[in-house]
């Protein structure tokens, strides 16, 4: 075991993990002289963020009609009021000084006749207040975030380095373990302060826009340190992925324009939300997608065996898709040989991105079972639940949170060090020892037992897929706790069949599976235990938004017998919920 000494480690290379680390250099200047390790089971930019295509969302024009308070309405209402609105309230404020930051460090923003900054339309915005890089804002924002971080010395980048546990000892963080995939090597990270910033769990379903690294390590991480997790049940389907894979077909084209049609060629989302159309937000535009299809105007694909309905862009013009819109006519050419410019796309609901996380309070500090925070320990980005998005995210509010809570905890991490000059910490060297059993003896090693990793994966996205969508129901959600249940049995009998050390990507998928089992879980049975419909949670059987008994967070904590489920309030400062209609 090698052990790698630093101040602060970062866990994830995408826009929470790049920012926050810039964050501490930035605050520290060589004062301190504080060193970070950058740690990413990819190459660095190879992280999900890189894909962010539409947009991102601040206030920049009071004087047009924009506001903070507008920018807050939407989103807790984008919510369903299940936001903590103390945190909305400083999350819209920062993220102006954002995009005015990041402008400075590299990304090119589309600009207005005027020469100030362009900004589109999202779903369920009041403003058209999502800023934009074409349709590759996430791509300029990582590289605009990778050049700056470059100007400083003192960090370190560990790619293909999979952190496989985080150490915390009588409430204190002391390190990460990993695995260093080039050579094999078990690794451990001890450090002052950590930081978790590993993206969503998109891969627990068949139809994903998120990337295949997109595995929720990081709630596992938290989730089997005996961390709580947060509304884990509200997953976000996307409205439009390009069927069948699911590839982002991203909000910016409906943003531009852009037209839902059924088989019968009808704009059909007049009845769902007439006033905003295709611009109503994300749940309720995927609601009506799948009602289309399951009342027979969907569209049948013959060789996926899918249902779809329509994306059409055709009245947006040749000169409007080039300038706005040319990474979407690329993937329509690449993948299925249309052209958008004259043909629509067939899409439909995708899994996009994760509402719930790690328990964090509004500084991002890691929460434990009893609420309290862990000593040198936060997360930031999807990885985390603040809880800004509530039951619902915007489009446009996910890269924005990353950039702020960036800033927010780059910033607490420095105070932290700074004010408690914390030493570097010892753990019994008896968990990393465990540690190291668990993986190169206990799985590596194990030479009984037939279960195959890829299988139970396989099954594991099929029972999602199937029985926790869009729409739920109590029975479908049963049916998945107990194929949940069954295929965490298996999983105790998987036999790798790669023996070597070097780049093993069957231990690496058998790890993933193994969080992904455990997120699976507490999705499932939080969305059984959810009788109500709220936001991405809809239940046909309860088809309903409860505030009286639901207006509250979920909190699942690992028990012997699977997840142990608690509930506490929503913070509402200033807006009481209402009805949701758009
Ligand atoms: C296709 C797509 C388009 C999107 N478009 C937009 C948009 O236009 N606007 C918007 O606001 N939001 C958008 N989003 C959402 C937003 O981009 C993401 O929520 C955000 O980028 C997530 O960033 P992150 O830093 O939290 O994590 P990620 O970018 O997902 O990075 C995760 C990092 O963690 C590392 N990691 C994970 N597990 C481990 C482990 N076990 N060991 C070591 N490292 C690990 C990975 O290597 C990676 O570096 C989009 C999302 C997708 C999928």
């Amino acid at each position: 075991m090698e052990t790698l000494d630093y101040d602060v480690a970062i866990v994830g290379t995408g826009l929470a993990g790049l920012r926050t680390a810039i964050e501490v250099l930035r605050r520290d200047k060589g004062r301190l002289g504080l060193r970070v390790a950058v740690i990413s089971k990819l190459y660095l930019m190879r992280s999900h963020s890189v894909s962010a295509e539409g947009g991102t969302s601040a206030v920049l024009y009071p004087e047009e009609g924009d506001s903070f308070e507008l920018m807050a309405w939407d989103t807790i209402k984008g919510s369903d009021f299940l936001a903590d609105q103390d945190a909305v309230w400083r999350f819209v404020h920062i993220a102006t000084q954002e995009i005015r930051l990041i402008e400075r460090w590299g990304v090119p923003w589309n600009r207005r006749a005027d020469g100030r900054i362009e900004q589109r339309w999202f779903g369920g915005l009041s403003f058209p207040r999502a800023t934009y890089a074409q349709d590759k804002t996430g791509f300029f924002e990582m590289r605009a975030l990778y050049d700056t971080l470059l100007k400083y010395e003192n960090w370190d980048r560990f790619d293909e380095n999979f952190v496989t546990s985080i150490v915390i000892e009588n409430n204190e963080f002391k390190g990460f373990t990993a695995i260093d995939l080039k050579t094999g090597n078990f690794r451990y990270f001890r450090a002052k302060a950590g930081v978790i910033a590993t993206g969503g769990a998109g891969q627990l379903y068949r139809i994903t826009s998120m990337a295949a690294s997109s595995t929720g390590d990081g709630y596992g991480l938290a989730y089997n340190a005996g961390l709580p997790l947060k509304d884990m049940e509200f997953v976000q389907f996307h409205p439009t992925g390009l069927v069948p894979r699911g590839i982002l077909i991203t909000e910016a084209a409906r943003g531009e324009g852009a037209y839902l049609i059924n088989k019968d060629g009808e704009r059909f989302m007049k009845k769902y939300a007439p006033s905003k159309m295709e611009l109503a937000p994300r749940d309720i535009v995927s609601r009506a997608i799948m009602k289309e299809i399951m009342e027979g105007r969907g569209i049948y694909d013959d060789n996926s065996g899918l249902y779809h309905v329509w994306l059409d862009m055709r009245h947006l013009g040749k000169e409007k898709i080039e300038e706005r819109l040319p990474f979407i006519r690329e993937i329509g050419l690449k993948y299925l040989g249309i052209d958008i410019v004259d043909q629509p796309l067939p899409i439909r609901p995708t899994v996009h991105y994760n509402m719930g996380g790690i328990h964090v309070d509004i500084d991002g500090k890691v929460l434990n079972a009893n609420g309290s925070p862990v000593k040198g320990l936060w997360a930031a980005g999807e990885a985390a639940c603040v809880s800004i998005h509530g039951s619902n995210r915007l489009g446009s509010n996910g890269t924005n949170e990353c950039l702020v809570y960036g800033y927010i905890v780059g910033n607490d991490v420095y105070n932290y060090i700074e004010k408690e000059r914390p030493a570097l910490p010892n753990p019994s060297q008896n968990i990393l020892l465990a540690e190291e059993d668990r993986i190169f003896g206990k799985i590596l090693g194990k030479e009984s037992g037939g279960e195959d990793v890829y299988q139970i994966k396989d099954e594991l996205k099929d029972t999602m897929e199937k029985y926790v969508h869009v729409y739920r129901t109590g029975s479908d959600l049963e049916k998945a706790v107990i194929k949940i249940k069954e295929l965490k049995e298996r999983y105790k009998y998987i036999k790798l069949s790669d023996k070597s050390r070097i780049f093993n990507y069957n231990l690496e998928h058998a790890l993933e599976l193994g969080f992904m089992l455990d997120i699976a879980e507490v999705i499932a049975r939080g969305a059984l235990l959810r009788t109500e419909s709220r936001g991405a949670h809809a239940r046909l059987d309860y088809p309903n938004r409860d505030d009286a008994n639901w207006l509250k967070h979920t909190i699942a904590l690992k028990g012997a017998e699977g997840p142990l489920f608690s509930y506490i309030p929503v913070k509402i400062t200033m807006w009481k919920p209402v009805a949701r209609v758009y």
